[in-house]
């Protein structure tokens, strides 16, 4: 009998479907890149960030205070993640927004890393580490998306 996940599996290569549709397990995405690729194209503190989890430190990034129209991508495989339409100033140091461009552009995943369970939030595309979400961000969603600023190349509207 088959497994639930070789079913998906099959039924979503049959289909040839990419992404989040054929996505089994924690680090089968879209777009994928040996550790070797993703330093090549990363600096030291991008990679330590996107690939490793890490935290910049706040007020560094110059995507905190800039208020220009336009749509935040991600630094790993330029997949729209976030619009200023949705940027707010947290005072965190970390540029937040409230909601994602598309639900389907981020993923999120437990984090205990600390002694309080925080959400994780990924880029749904490639994995690449953005930030964390939290319950106390403004309306309408009542959502904090603190990202830092290194996962994301600014594209001006
Ligand atoms: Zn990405």
């Amino acid at each position: 009998m088959m497994s639930r996940r070789t079913f998906l599996g099959t039924t979503a290569a049959a289909l040839g479907l990419g992404g989040s549709a054929a996505r089994a397990a924690k680090g089968d995405f879209e777009v994928t890149r040996s550790e070797a690729q993703w330093r090549d194209m990363l600096s030291e503190a991008e990679f330590r960030v996107m690939r490793e989890e890490g935290t910049e430190r706040a007020f560094t990034s110059p995507l905190h205070d800039l208020k220009t129209p336009g749509i935040y991508q991600c630094r790993g495989c330029e997949q729209r993640l976030y619009s200023s339409e949705h940027k707010f100033d947290s005072g965190t140091g970390w540029p937040s927004f409230y909601q994602p461009l598309a639900e389907s552009a981020v993923g999120t995943k437990p984090d205990r890393s600390l002694f309080i369970t925080r959400t994780e939030v990924h880029c749904s595309r490639c994995g690449s580490h953005l930030g964390h979400v939290f319950d106390d961000g403004p309306p309408p969603t009542g959502k904090r998306h603190c990202i830092n600023g290194v996962s994301l190349t600014f594209v001006e509207a």
